[in-house]
């Protein structure tokens, strides 16, 4: 299987590594949405979110907190964003599940919000039951 970060994990690529160790490892995003944009990925193989066992999920999380630290502190930024894209409709282009770390500014001229949508008549608690049952199954 080709995978461009299990070929940075096993140092058969270029990066600039910020943090590793046993189970986890970050890198600069090669293509940064602000510069110090970091990624933050499990070493073992895992195609999202949904397919990361329990306890490797809870470790990268508080990995991520401390990568994210080190940006805010490090760079002196004014906030952070911290994302993971899930399948192609979320514009996940690598499918070894990574946290994005994005560096913000009050100068940047980009946000994250598209036109948001509204709600209409009992729309909100149909969605709100469909996703209630699927959690609660
Ligand atoms: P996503 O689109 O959420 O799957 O994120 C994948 C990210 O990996 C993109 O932001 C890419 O810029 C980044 N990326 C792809 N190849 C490399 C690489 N060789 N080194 C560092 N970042 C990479
Ligand atoms: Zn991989």
């Amino acid at each position: 299987m080709e995978c461009i970060f299990c070929d940075i994990i096993a140092w058969k690529e270029p990066a600039e590594i910020i943090y590793e160790d046993e189970n986890v490892i970050s890198f600069l995003d090669i293509r940064p949405i602000n510069f110090g944009h970091a990624l933050v990925i499990p070493k073992r193989h895992y195609e999202n979110f949904l397919a990361v066992p329990a306890n490797d999920i809870n470790y990268v999380i508080n990995i991520t907190q401390k990568i994210a630290e080190g940006v805010n502190s490090g760079l002196g930024c004014d906030g952070f964003n911290i994302i993971a894209n899930n399948g192609t409709a979320a514009g996940q282009t690598v499918f070894h599940f990574h946290f994005h770390i994005i560096p913000r500014y009050k100068t940047d001229t980009f946000n994250y919000r598209p036109k948001l949508k509204n709600y209409e008549n009992d729309s909100m608690k149909e969605f709100a039951e469909k996703i209630r049952i699927a959690v609660n199954k």
